[in-house]
């Protein structure tokens, strides 16, 4: 079932019952309402008949009998039982009446009801002990067929009928506006998504003159998916497009090397020898390339988190660094218990990329340093360096992003290292900056919260 129906179907239903409910509550208040102030008229007649007796002791059984007459319901009738269940008399106003009413039984106990005749109306009854002439004691039953009750509850009937079937014409104009307006919106937005998905589109919706609502922010969360969908697709087609590219130049170098090998190989021993080298480098290069593609990749998932010591861990990245490259390399911290909320692989990453690009792009000495300001961790790597343009620094951090592509070639870089250590500082809440000026050198900053 559509949800146009449902929702149609289920407001109409949900009103009806609502209706249904009203009307049966008012309708059957109003006749209890009326049936008691019919029974206190009753019981007045009752108590008047009953004190005009009083004051009458030697009243005749034909006497009795006119005033019974006088004191006769519109719609109704008098009896008067003996302590025998036979009765003195009991005069109706018509025949029917007479015979709908129920047996009467002789009591001595004072009562009104509301008895249902055996024409299935109502009977307004009161029954009262009085002393008779006779002196002995009868029950007087005074009884009145509620007729103009039964006609004001037919009329009533009908009026809640007519007036439930009329409120409900608005219900189901109503029923129908409101799944229209909850419906356009959600149309709109599976058309938009099926027309993007079938013609490979990256289509928005249109915002303008839309009420600030739910559907709204709906359709905002939407439009800001298919950004943010856009960009990352884009950014990806360019990532595949440089790392071919960048595949593609150590291939053509180690193919062009097979190549001449094949041609003049054989007779010159020499060529060998610097094919051999120029392949095997071009081989790492490519191992390096693909292993930094991989990690950037891995590093995009979530990794397990747990208390680092950045202290300890940059002191052993660099006592590792000082054995691998004869550089002055110095390194200090401000406080002990730097400790950092991460992961130590991706953060020793970090710390490597930042010392091997110091060492990579400056001949000079390099200053490694730790500090702990207020709830922050600083690693800085200070270099001496040819330093980085203004405009170029914000974009080195862009994947295969390089300032000076040959040099960077030529030092073993792939564009791809400050991009992962960006990812990873992300990844911890932190952030990387860095701030250069050329021909003085640059310092890179990570930031890290401390570990709460
Ligand atoms: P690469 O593998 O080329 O070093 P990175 O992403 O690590 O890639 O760095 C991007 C570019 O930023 C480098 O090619 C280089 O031009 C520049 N760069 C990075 N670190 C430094 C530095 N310490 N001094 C000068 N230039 C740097």
């Amino acid at each position: 079932m559509k949800l146009r129906t449902k929702i149609q179907l289920f407001s109409s239903l949900f009103m009806l019952v609502l209706i249904l409910l009203v009307n049966t509550s008012i309708y059957f208040l109003f006749y209890k309402t009326a049936a008691d102030s019919e029974l206190d008229q009753l019981t007045l007649q009752a108590d008047a008949f009953t004190e005009t007796l009083a004051e009458n002791p030697e009243i005749t059984n034909e006497e009795a009998s006119d005033l019974v007459k006088a004191y006769l319901p519109t719609n109704g009738m008098i009896r008067v039982i003996q302590e025998d269940g036979s009765k003195i008399m009991e005069p109706a106003r018509a025949e029917e009446y007479y015979r709908s009413l129920p047996e009467a039984d002789y009591t001595t106990v004072e009562s009104n009801r509301i008895v249902s005749g055996q024409n299935g109306m109502d009977i307004a009854v009161i029954t009262k002990p009085v002393i008779w002439n006779t002196g002995e004691i009868v029950t007087i039953q005074i009884s009145d067929h509620l007729v103009q009750l039964e006609e004001t509850m037919n009329a009533l009937f009908y009026v809640f009928v007519i007036a439930g079937a009329i409120m409900l014409v608005p219900v189901v104009i109503a029923g129908a506006v409101l799944s229209r307006f909850l419906l356009n919106p959600i149309q709109k937005l599976i058309h938009t998504m099926k027309d993007n998905t079938k013609h490979a589109k990256w289509e928005k919706i249109n915002l303008e003159n839309r009420s600030r609502d739910e559907l709204y922010e709906m359709e905002k969360t939407f439009n800001e998916m298919i950004d943010y969908l856009r960009d990352n697709f884009e950014k990806q087609e360019i990532f595949v497009s440089n790392a071919s590219h960048e595949l593609k130049t150590p291939i053509q170098i180690v193919k062009s090397y097979a190549q001449l090998l094949e041609r003049r190989g054989d007779e010159n021993p020499e060529l060998l020898k610097e094919s051999i080298e120029a392949i095997d480098s071009e081989a790492d290069r490519m191992k390096k390339l693909v292993e930094q593609m991989l990690l950037l990749a891995k590093n995009k998932q979530s990794a397990t988190m747990k208390q680092v010591d950045l202290g300890t861990l940059s002191e052993e990245t660099i006592t590792t660094f000082r054995r691998a490259y004869s550089r002055e390399l110095y390194f200090q911290k401000n406080a002990e218990d730097l400790l950092v909320q991460g992961n130590r692989d991706q953060l020793e990453q970090v710390i490597y990329i930042l010392i091997e690009n110091a060492i990579k792009y400056s001949s000079d000495k390099i200053n490694v340093s730790l500090s702990k300001i207020n709830n922050d961790i600083f690693f800085q790597v200070r270099d001496y360096g040819d330093g980085i343009p203004e405009e170029e620094q914000e974009r080195i951090f862009d994947r295969f992003y390089r300032v000076d592509k040959a040099r960077s070639r030529d030092t073993g870089g792939t564009g791809l290292g400050l991009a992962i250590a960006n990812i990873i500082t992300e990844e911890h809440s932190g952030e990387l900056t860095v701030s250069s000026k050329p021909g003085q050198g640059s310092t890179f900053t990570l930031r890290l919260p401390v570990a709460g």
